[in-house]
């Protein structure tokens, strides 16, 4: 039987549950602010499973998970709710108050926080599908114990994929980097990848079509100058080759700059009420610390938004 879905009104809704997110929600339930976030993929986002992270103030070295479960935790202790099991069917922003409508629910907010992050670029050819966890994957911290002493391909030439790289190499027999022109990643971490005898540089090469039975087991890469096609035995092969914001639900709410959303320091976007933070939000530097900064500060000028909308005079 056909059900209308139940409307719920929240002061803050909260789409994606990373680190800028989750930050988002601990300081509007900290301010006594009824919060929702809805996550459609894992809690932590992109640093769900990192393995060692050692630029966040307050730990020498921690995990993705510890940290992430952390900051849920102290979300959650100031009543904010973490859905991560009802996906967001569409927005509409532009309203007051503004329309999330889920796979179950409709919820009102007075605010939205925009905290959807980026995903990896996939590879670009027809077999990635056939071979897509099956041999190519896109995260080598989840991924790179599955090819312990194994034949490892990276792609990309950032210096996320050799950082990529270079973590792989703690599993891998050989390594292979296939990259369509010269490196860009800083010439740290490309000497280090250089100077490790397991690593092989494949430059000016690109990767033209993926073989294997069921599982990924040799690719052939193009040698761009002398027209050669090489084969190459390889168990893995490992994607970096840029990003995707994840904005596909706000193209009809919201003007985009290279696919992300544009705001200030202060993470207002073009709709009042509505904010952008993490790496979804266009800026230039991506990291764990500014996102949550980002989560900061959406969180308190929504509570401040939150106040004026209700005829308060916010002054903080
Ligand atoms: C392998 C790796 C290692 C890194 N290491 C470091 C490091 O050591 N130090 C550092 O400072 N930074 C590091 N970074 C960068 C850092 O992880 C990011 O800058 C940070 O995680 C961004 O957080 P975010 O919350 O903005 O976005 P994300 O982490 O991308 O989280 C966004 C969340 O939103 C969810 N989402 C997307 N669309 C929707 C939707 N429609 N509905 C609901 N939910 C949605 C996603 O599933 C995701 O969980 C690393 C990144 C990677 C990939």
């Amino acid at each position: 039987m056909w059900m209308a879905k139940e409307h719920i009104h929240k002061d803050v809704v909260i789409i994606g549950a990373g680190i800028a997110g989750l930050t988002a929600a601990l300081y509007a339930g900290r301010m006594n602010l009824s919060v929702l976030v809805l996550e459609n993929g894992i809690v932590g986002g992109q640093i769900a499973n990192a393995t060692g992270i050692e630029n966040y103030p307050g730990f020498l070295r921690v995990s993705g998970r510890e940290l992430i479960a952390t900051v849920q935790q102290q979300a959650e202790s100031f009543g904010a709710v973490v859905d991560e099991f009802d996906a967001i069917e569409c927005v509409a922003l532009g309203t007051a108050p503004k329309i999330i409508e889920t796979a179950e629910y409709i919820y009102e907010a007075d605010t939205v926080i925009i905290a959807s992050g980026m995903n990896r670029r996939k590879l670009p050819l027809p077999e990635e599908r056939t071979y897509a966890n099956r041999g190519v994957h896109y995260c080598e911290l989840c991924d790179g114990h599955m090819y312990q002493d194994k034949v490892i391909a990276v792609m990309g030439g950032g210096n996320a994929a050799l950082d990529a790289a270079n973590f792989l190499t703690k599993y891998a027999r050989k390594l292979y980097l296939v990259h369509r022109s010269q490196l860009r990643a800083d010439e740290v971490t490309q000497e280090r990848l250089r100077s490790n005898p397991k690593a092989e540089l494949l430059l000016e090469t690109e990767i033209k079509a993926l073989h294997g039975d069921g599982r990924l087991s040799s690719i052939d890469v193009l040698d761009k100058a002398s027209g050669e096609i090489r084969s190459l035995d390889v168990d893995g092969l490992f994607v970096n080759i840029g990003v995707v914001p994840n904005t596909a639900l706000f193209t009809e709410e919201l003007t985009l700059s290279e696919g992300r959303i544009p705001a200030g320091e202060d993470c207002r976007t073009e709709i009042a009420g509505v904010f952008a933070v993490g790496d979804v939000r266009a800026k230039e530097i991506r990291q764990l610390t500014t996102a949550a900064a980002d989560g900061t500060t959406a969180a308190l000028l929504a509570g401040k938004y939150i106040d004026q909308l209700r005829g308060g005079n916010a002054k903080w």
